[in-house]
């Protein structure tokens, strides 16, 4: 079992379930817009919200944006050690910075003694883009065993310093390499693995390679935590993560959700309808103990048995929906009324 490690009030490690992060994509300083994504974030099931610290004022901002986040805070550094001490003090709850950039053994002292001072932990995250000249030269260019050295080199720099809140990440945004890397640290340490597969790419590619290389990882019992990379709103890597987290058995939020494929029959925009009732049913579980199964179908042919059967169901006609609760018609609902009122029903069950 890898080592517990607490990102505010979050365990990462020692047995405690995958934890999903995201990072947010707007100016860290424009506080509202920052606040806004954080919101989304976490009403989509969040668990750590990392943002970018590229300046001072970024870094100032955590202040701020810790007062109603309502999720932990992690601040990405590169390259400035300022930023990270900065950071720290404005009420990070974890520091990700790869030591081998942040400007040598002093710096990284610094930021350690800043973070232990504070109780946070410091993820070390290296990348297969920016590995040391030495290992690159080592390897012929960057290879698993390349990210797995650096890695632990970087993990042992903070060790010799006496700091041992660490969380490890090594990411390839090439498949195989990503997951070798980790297999190859996670039977050298101890410390909880931080997942992902970087630079994934666009939605469609980045969720096929996000599957195959995080879940992979996860169906071989690698990873505390994980992020999936997407270029993307954001909120879209939390709703795949919770996905993939399901398909490989990690988690079950209770609720199973079908819905028709649909077909000529359709007169409603089902496909927008589903996704949006998806949308809603990403920070809800059911209640303790109960399954709950929701049916969106398209028509009257398959749809009202469907809908029926489920908890609750919705089956469309023209332009307007018939919603279910457990086989007795509640009532009837235009198009774009039928995903919040769905939402609705479920939580007040
Ligand atoms: S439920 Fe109706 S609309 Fe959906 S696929 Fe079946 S027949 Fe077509």
């Amino acid at each position: 079992m890898t080592k517990e490690i607490f990102c505010g009030d979050v365990k990462i490690g020692g047995g405690a379930p995958v934890s999903i992060q995201s990072m947010t994509n707007v100016n860290t300083a424009d506080i509202p817009a920052a606040k806004e994504q954080i919101r989304r974030l976490r009403e989509a099931g969040c668990q750590i919200v990392r943002l970018a610290v590229p300046d001072m004022e970024a870094a100032q901002a955590f202040s701020e944006l810790k007062k109603d986040a309502g999720v932990p805070l992690v601040a990405d550094i590169h390259f400035d050690y300022h930023l990270a001490l900065e950071a720290i003090r404005n009420g990070a709850d974890k520091i990700r910075i790869n030591p081998g950039n942040i400007g040598g053994r002093e710096k990284a002292r610094q930021v350690a003694e800043a973070a232990r001072a504070a109780g946070i932990p410091i993820r070390v995250g290296v990348n297969s883009g920016s590995l040391e000249k030495d290992i690159l030269e080592k390897n012929g260019g960057p290879t698993a065993e390349g990210l797995a050295e650096s890695a632990l080199r970087n993990a042992e720099l903070l060790e010799d310093m006496g700091f041992r809140d660490i969380v490890i990440s090594l990411k390839a945004s090439n498949v195989k390499m990503n997951y070798d890397a980790y297999r190859l640290v996670a039977a050298r340490t101890d410390y909880p693995l931080h997942i992902g597969v970087t630079e994934a790419g666009t939605l469609a590619r980045g969720k096929v390679k996000s599957a195959a290389g995080i879940g992979a990882l996860l169906l071989s019992g690698i990873g505390d935590t994980m992020r999936v990379s997407l270029t993307a709103d954001p909120v879209e890597e939390v709703i795949f993560a919770k996905e993939l987290l399901r398909a490989v058995g990690l988690r079950d939020s209770g609720i199973d959700l079908v819905s028709c494929p649909t077909c000529g029959r359709t007169r409603v925009d089902l496909k927008a309808i589903a996704e949006a009732v998806e949308r809603g049913l990403a920070s809800i579980e059911a209640p303790r103990g109960r399954k709950l199964k929701l049916a969106v179908m398209g028509c009257a042919v398959n749809g009202p048995g469907e809908a029926k059967d489920a908890d609750l169901g919705v089956a469309c006609g023209d332009g307007k929906g018939v919603i279910f609760s457990k086989g007795k018609i509640i009532k009837t609902v235009t198009e774009d009324e039928i995903a919040g009122e769905m939402i609705r029903m479920v939580q007040n069950l």
